[in-house]
């Protein structure tokens, strides 16, 4: 395709990057508008089902969603032990909260969405992703901004988990020093911080950014990786902050932690949650 020419109308093509872009074919269209945030698009992949971007940007898919919800949820909950609140800033296709929610002990989720529209579509067009975790009643949606909640929320947590969008536009906020330090304020003892914090080898300056703030915050600042198919350029990072012993917990306790859990998975071990932490070098040079 010669640079004059575009591609064809039924390609969902991201360009998040300067120099590079990801393409998804659409086979069914459900929405594409404005919100008053954002663009939300749904539509059907052959390869990757049902499919969510806002603003260009690819956001879940039923296909590969597992690998990061349950990666940003099983790692810090089964890493703490004793997990009863959680809240979630973002995450309105509602996998973060599904995940969550497959913790019985867990008591309370609090879960903090800027757009409500997101939230109605992917209820009503993309239910595989929560799969009934909306109608869980240990979840209390809020529709409103993360950072502004933050602010003003007196609530502690043992988890917090940033499920947002990239650094741009509604999501910049969230990747903000002050942002940091007001979630820190809302962790109980112990409690853990995990962030999505982008493609490492094309979003190097967001993972640096993010763990300068954390490591200024936290005893215990790092990022663990995971690789999603549809997230383009490699492994996605997560941060990580606590003041707890959480990442020193081995893998003889995760496995009776996992097994006590009695859960489902299909990426997530106790094995893999501690393989994550170990980062090539390209990506500590990034943290420093
Ligand atoms: N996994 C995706 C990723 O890595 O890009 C994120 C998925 S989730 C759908 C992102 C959600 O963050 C969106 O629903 C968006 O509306 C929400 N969001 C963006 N900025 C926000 C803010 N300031 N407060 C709360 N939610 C926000």
């Amino acid at each position: 395709m010669s640079p004059r020419e575009t591609w064809p109308a039924d390609w969902n093509v991201e360009r998040l990057h300067a120099d590079h872009a990801q393409a998804l074919r659409i086979t069914a269209e459900f929405y594409d508008s404005a919100t008053e945030h954002q663009r939300l698009r749904v539509f059907e992949n052959p390869t990757f089902g049902r499919s969510m971007t806002l603003d260009g940007v690819v956001q879940v898919t039923e296909a590969d969603n597992f690998i990061y919800h349950e990666m940003m949820t099983h790692v810090p909950i089964l890493a703490h032990g004793a997990v009863r609140r959680v809240l979630i800033v973002g995450g309105g296709d509602g996998g973060m909260a599904r995940e969550v929610l497959k913790h019985e002990q867990i008591e309370q989720v609090t879960m903090v969405e800027i757009d409500g529209t997101v939230v109605d579509f992917c209820k009503s067009h993309l239910p595989a992703i929560s799969a009934g975790a909306f109608d869980d009643p240990r979840l209390d949606l809020v529709i409103a901004d993360g950072a502004q909640f933050m602010r003003q929320n007196a609530d502690l947590y043992d988890v917090i988990i940033v499920d947002s969008t990239d650094p741009v536009g509604p999501g910049e906020v969230l990747f903000t020093d002050t942002f940091y330090g007001h979630a820190k304020a809302r962790l109980a003892s112990g409690g853990i911080l995990v962030t999505q914090n982008g493609v490492p080898f094309l979003q190097g300056a967001e993972l640096t950014n993010t763990m300068r703030a954390f490591t200024a915050l936290f005893a215990d600042a790092t990022c663990y990786l995971a690789t999603i198919p549809t997230y383009a350029g490699g492994p996605m990072a997560f941060g990580w902050g606590t003041d707890g012993p959480a990442r020193g917990v081995d893998v003889t306790t995760l496995r009776q932690r996992f097994e006590a859990a009695d859960i489902q998975t299909d990426y997530y071990t106790p094995e893999v949650h501690l393989g994550a932490f170990a980062l090539p070098p390209y990506v500590s040079r990034l943290i420093g």
